[in-house]
């Protein structure tokens, strides 16, 4: 007898069975393109086409997308193998918040979506039932995806510093396992996460509070530490009901989210405003239009997920207080007293999920950059009713997500530096962050970049072209006709 797991694994082709047919599908698409960019040298080490920084799902989708144009890229992470971004390490929901059918990193290959992953693991029955990505399930995928595409990534790696030069090079300073080391790149992609032009956005009475009594969602932190504690949380988007959760999981007294608005947020605008015009369509829109359609998706907020926010509201001790802005925080003891608009609570702990910010002071790795990029701020003035901080602070990025100057002249390699990261939201749409769109993101990433780097060694092509010598002929096809005899037709 076949148990339930049996029955719809019988139909499950297998891993190494996938893993043919997307060898198979790339042969029959000729892809990857053959390497084709002029080897370059500098200081005695060979000059890297592209380095990327990060090895999340954005880096990972770039990496692959220049692979398939015959343009290699090397991936420097920080974190451990197998442990980029946040899947495994500081998210806290059970499941993706997306839902499982978008194809996400697969490049517009089947064989690589999450769905041809799963299938042939765990049958189609299995995906029919299936209602969200497991968490830990989606990093699993990542980790396939990065061995099947053959990727070049050096884990431990951490960038310190990149600095843009006037050579048409791009120098990387980066703390290795084996110590510190200096790698030259001709363009660099920062690939750094949600947070990454800057880190968790705090309330300013945060920093004066004694930090064992307080942590960003976004931190790492062992949630078992929070048993039988009185819990505060600010905030009620998704994260916030990820820590609430996890916390009333691990035996948390009781949790209080505290709400600033009056009620929660219902439609999530962002989903709504996906389609291919969006995607391929906002770099193009004038301006206005940009700021004003992200500034609307940021204003109405995403509500928490449904599964999610059911995840907290089934424990007694989990209350949900609206119309609860931080007014003030005062140390009592070893616990904290928060007083609202209406009334004060006493916690022994506080979790602020209030979101990500634009801070260059929090990346040290870019402080060369960050004086001489242009963000929005410097060149667009937000219409009457519209002032978006977070708008305002974006880097106002060119075609190919390249950072401009400034002060034009000031800091001329900078546009060797892309960014592949949320903040590019603004001038090219969600793109570079969330799932749904990010092949179309490393798509146009790669497509621009194999533009700029054939437009810079347009010398070097000419020079191939004219030395290009295999025949297609060889002159024994035919016989030249004799001269036609005079007077004769
Ligand atoms: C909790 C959470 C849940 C999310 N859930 C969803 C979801 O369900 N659906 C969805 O579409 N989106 C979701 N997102 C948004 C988005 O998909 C994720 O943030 C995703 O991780 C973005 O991928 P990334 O590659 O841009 O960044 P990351 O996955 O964060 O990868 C960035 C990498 O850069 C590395 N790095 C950073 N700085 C350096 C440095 N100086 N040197 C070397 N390495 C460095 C980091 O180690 C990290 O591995 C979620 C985000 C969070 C935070």
């Amino acid at each position: 007898m076949t148990t339930p797991t049996e029955q719809s694994t019988q139909h499950a082709p297998g891993l190494e069975a996938l893993e043919a047919r997307l060898r198979q599908d790339l042969a029959w698409l000729e892809i990857p393109a053959k390497s084709w960019l002029p080897a370059q040298h500098h200081e005695g080490q060979p000059v890297l086409e592209v380095a990327i920084i990060g090895g999340g799902m954005a880096g990972l989708t770039v990496a692959t997308a220049l692979k398939h144009l015959g343009i290699a890229a090397v991936v420097f992470d920080r974190s451990p193998a197998g442990y980029e971004g946040p899947w495994v390490t500081t998210a806290r929901m059970e499941t993706l918040r997306s839902p499982k059918q978008l194809t996400g990193p697969a490049l517009g290959l089947p064989a690589l979506t999450f769905r041809a992953w799963f299938e042939a693991q765990f049958g189609l029955q299995a995906w029919d039932e299936l209602d969200k990505i497991p968490r830990t399930q989606w990093m699993d995928y990542l980790r396939w995806y990065r061995k099947v595409n053959h990727l070049q990534i050096l884990n431990e790696h951490h960038v310190l510093q990149v600095i843009p030069r006037t050579d048409k090079l791009v120098e990387l300073d980066i703390e290795t396992p084996n110590g510190r080391n200096k790698v030259f790149a001709r363009r660099v992609v920062i690939a750094s996460g949600r947070d990454g032009l800057g880190r968790a956005h705090l309330p300013e009475i945060a920093y004066t509070l004694p930090r064992h009594l307080w942590a960003h969602s976004s931190d790492e932190l062992d949630y078992n530490t929070l048993k039988g504690k009185r819990v505060g949380l600010v905030g009620a988007g998704a994260s916030a009901m990820d820590s609430a959760a996890t916390a009333l999981e691990a035996g948390a007294a009781s949790v209080d989210l505290l709400i600033r608005r009056t009620d929660l947020p219902r439609i999530n605008k962002g989903k709504g405003s996906g389609n291919p015009g969006l995607t391929h369509g906002h770099l193009n829109l004038p301006d206005a239009w940009k700021w004003q359609i992200r500034h609307y998706i940021n204003a109405q907020q995403v509500p928490p997920p449904h599964g999610s926010t059911l995840r907290v509201s089934k424990h007694a001790n989990a209350r949900f207080n609206f119309g609860c802005p931080l007014e003030r925080i005062e140390v009592l003891g070893d616990g904290l007293r928060v007083h609202t608009p209406k009334g004060s609570f006493d916690f022994d702990f506080l979790i602020l999920s209030t979101g990500f910010k634009i801070d260059w002071s929090a990346r040290p790795e870019y402080a060369l950059l960050a004086p001489h990029v242009r963000a929005w701020k410097d060149r667009f003035t937000a219409p009457e009713g519209q002032a978006d901080q977070e708008l305002a602070d974006s880097p106002d990025l060119g075609p190919v997500f390249e950072f401009q100057e400034k002060h034009p002249g000031e800091c001329v390699g900078l546009s060797r530096i892309h960014c592949f990261c949320y903040p590019a939201a603004l001038t090219h749409g969600t793109v570079s962050g969330d799932i749904p769109a990010i092949s179309d993101g490393a798509k146009r990433l790669a497509q621009g970049m194999a533009s700029l780097f054939y437009s810079e060694d347009v010398e070097h092509h000419y020079a191939k072209i004219q030395a290009y010598e295999e025949p297609e002929l060889f002159g024994d096809e035919w016989v030249p006709a004799p001269a036609p005899l005079p007077g004769k037709a």
